[in-house]
């Protein structure tokens, strides 16, 4: 039978690529969004047009009645979901510690974190055999910037990553017994629009000399350890961080 997998923020950058790449690994893909209707719509278009199943839900996931009614919807359309990618993140202008407001706060907590727990929270009530699920996979977005802190730009999104290092520790070892892995990727710099929200959209191509690698990674290549640790060839492995980083 085929599985269902959920990606938030599935409508552009490293989301897209994972929707795109699941659909050709024969999942059914659930392409989240939360306002560009078109680039999401144009990701399960192409995955459609190569003879994939795949649909496009908007919803803001910081939002717990949206992310309920996002599930329910889920359910309605694909039946018992097997894989969850936490994906949905976002920054805001680079500043220091010192000039952040309450405002940026909760936004940066609301939209990287609490939407994690409340995703991860609704898919564990239907995965979980101990609410009569047959198990699944989760798989956080983390980033690199949990380990660095990000100094001068945007300390608060690297301590949202850093929690949700934590959830993956902790979700992943609560629900071992129940059939559920929980895993994150962690991407280095990458080529996507998130940097233009920092305000700097060469940001990657800026402080590529000092990635080991000497480049900026593409969403493809954090696409593919998502989708390993999804399947089954990662079956042993819970709790775990693949850093995607170019050697950072
Ligand atoms: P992106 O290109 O800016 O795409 C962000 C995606 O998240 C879009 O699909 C957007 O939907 C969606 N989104 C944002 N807020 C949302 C919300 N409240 N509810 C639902 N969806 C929401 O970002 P990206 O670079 O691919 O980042 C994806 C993840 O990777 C994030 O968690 C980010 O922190 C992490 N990451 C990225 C990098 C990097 O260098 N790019 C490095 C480390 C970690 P719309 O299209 O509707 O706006």
């Amino acid at each position: 039978m085929q599985k269902t997998v959920l990606i938030t923020g599935g409508s552009r950058g490293i989301g897209a690529a994972t929707a795109l790449l699941a659909a050709e690994k024969g999942y059914a893909v659930c392409v989240n969004y939360v306002s560009n209707q078109s680039a999401a719509e144009k990701v399960v278009d192409t995955i459609r047009q190569r003879g994939g199943k795949a649909a496009a839900y908007a919803a803001d996931v910081s939002v717990e009645s949206e992310v309920n009614e996002l599930f329910r919807a889920v359910d309605r359309d694909f039946g018992p979901l097997y894989g969850l990618v936490n994906n949905a993140g976002t920054l805001e202008t680079q500043m220091r510690v010192e000039d952040m407001d309450t405002g940026r706060l909760q936004r940066i907590f609301t939209t990287n974190i609490v939407s994690c727990f409340l995703c991860a929270r609704e898919a564990v009530r239907r995965m979980s055999t101990k609410h009569g699920g047959t198990g699944g996979a989760i798989v956080n977005v983390s980033s690199i910037a949990a380990r660095t802190g990000s100094p001068g730009e945007y300390v608060d999104y690297a301590a949202s990553k850093g929690a949700v290092d934590s959830l993956t520790l902790g979700l992943s070892k609560e629900v071992a017994e129940e059939g559920i892995r929980v895993n994150a990727v962690r991407p280095g710099f990458i080529y996507t629009d998130i940097h233009a929200l920092g305000g700097e959209p060469g940001r990657v191509d800026r402080v590529k000399a000092g990635i080991p690698l000497k480049r900026g990674g593409q969403p493809e290549e954090v696409a593919n350890a998502i989708l390993w640790l999804l399947s089954d060839e990662s079956s042993f492995s819970t709790g775990i961080f693949i850093d995607v980083t170019g050697g950072r």
